[in-house]
């Protein structure tokens, strides 16, 4: 019996690793559903290709190019959120989020009420609305399986002990393009310098986020829902060849690691064949080629997101959505070379400081508060 599954951000970075294991193992899966923003060309190729039986963008103005792209080809092509939601919580028993940004929040929140097993890249909607999810999945019985090659890390320790039996649990981080770069030259950063990170490929947003290390941030928020754990119990180390993908301390001292690759395809491959493994391509892990593994702690200075994002999980309620509201909007300015590289931390700690918003009760709510963030920021920005 093949396992159906749906790709939600299929023309994406994550999206096209999980084709590529998807496509290696056509006796494992059947693909029933792909999504994208608005590459209708990409998005049909991908859904021919898979044999997908329901293709989506969400952009509606692109559902004409996509349904003649795909006529006879037996895909049925829809556009817009109910689609989207259809695509996640329909057929497919596993779900793969791998959307960019709380645009993904429907769709998730959709396949996690409907019981589906939902293997997370999209860290954003957890972080938005993370007690309503997990609330959620025990109420449905869904499962959430962490694709985030850190949560993945943790994942897989956490299989070798009791989680009463935990310490703490620690992350680790490369430190991005500018780890060792001075405060001057990151106020002179280009969009360009940013998203070259060291040691992954990635898309924009979240390469830019490892740059201020707003992506640690929202990662420590991610692994508080994930595993339930307090801000205290989870540390956050500096590892820049990104071979130890993170760490599990339990209370006898012992401390268990996963290593790899840098190759998404690993942690992807164990969320899809969960809890079996699969074979990937990635490149074997040779130690004595690495030679050395460095760490070192956060520099909270050079890089305030990380302090913002420990201040929103420990302020709670609404907090940790106005903190990624601020960022995705001051995330997509920079890209537009619209204001400066520390301008974003700077517009996440001022949104952060303003805002007086409620703990939302629902997603209605949660995605409520993101639009009032985004337009109080774009409001700002204006008046600067
Ligand atoms: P990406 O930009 O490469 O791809 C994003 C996908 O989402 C695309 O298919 C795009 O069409 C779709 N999308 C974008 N905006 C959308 C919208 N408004 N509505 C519907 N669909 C939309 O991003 P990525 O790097 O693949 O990252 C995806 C998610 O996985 C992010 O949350 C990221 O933080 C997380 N993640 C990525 C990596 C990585 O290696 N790329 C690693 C860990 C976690
Ligand atoms: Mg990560």
């Amino acid at each position: 019996m093949r396992r159906k599954i749906a790709i939600l951000g299929a023309t994406g970075s994550v999206g096209t690793s999980t084709l590529d294991l998807v496509e290696r193992n056509p006796e494992r899966f059947e693909v029933v559903a792909v999504t994208a923003a608005t590459n209708s060309e990409a998005l049909a190729d991908i859904a021919r290709r898979t044999g997908a039986a329901l293709a989506v963008v969400s952009d509606e103005a692109r559902l004409p190019d996509l349904a003649e792209r795909l006529a006879g080809s037996g895909c049925r092509a829809a556009a817009g959120t109910d689609a989207l939601i259809e695509a996640a919580a329909g057929e497919a028993e596993l779900v793969i989020a791998a959307i960019v940004g709380c645009a993904g929040l429907r769709p998730v929140m959709a396949a996690v009420e409907a019981g589906r097993t939902v293997a997370l890249a999209n860290k954003e909607a957890l972080v938005t609305a993370g007690a309503l999810m997990t609330e959620a999945a025990t109420r449905s019985g869904a499962t959430l399986l962490p694709v985030d090659s850190e949560h993945n890390a943790i994942f897989q320790c956490l299989a070798c002990g009791r989680k009463e039996d935990v310490a703490k649990i620690v992350l680790t981080a490369s430190g991005g393009p500018f780890r060792t770069a001075s405060a001057a030259a990151m106020r002179e950063a280009t969009p360009a310098e940013a998203v070259a990170h060291p040691n992954w490929s990635m898309g924009a947003k979240i390469s830019v986020d490892s740059a201020t290390m707003m992506n640690k941030g929202l990662e420590l928020i991610e692994a508080h829902y994930l595993f339930g754990l307090p801000a205290d119990r989870i540390d956050i180390l500096i590892h820049p060849q990104s071979v130890v993908h993170s760490l599990v301390e339990f209370v006898d001292g012992s401390v268990l690691a996963q290593l790899g690759s840098p190759d998404m395809r690993i942690p992807i491959a164990y969320a899809l064949a969960w809890p079996e493994r699969i074979a990937t391509p990635a490149q074997r892990l040779d130690l004595a080629t690495v030679a050395r593994l460095e760490f070192e702690a956060p520099d909270f200075s050079r890089f305030p997101a990380l302090g913002l994002a420990r201040e929103a999980l420990l302020a709670g309620g609404s907090a940790p959505i106005v903190l990624n509201a601020a960022n995705e909007a001051a995330v997509a300015r920079f890209l537009a070379s619209e204001i400066g590289f520390t301008d974003i931390a700077r517009i996440v700690g001022q949104s952060l400081a303003e805002h007086d918003f409620a703990a939302p009760r629902s997603i209605v709510e949660v995605l409520e508060i993101d639009r009032l963030t985004r337009q109080r920021v774009a409001a700002a920005l204006q008046a600067a």
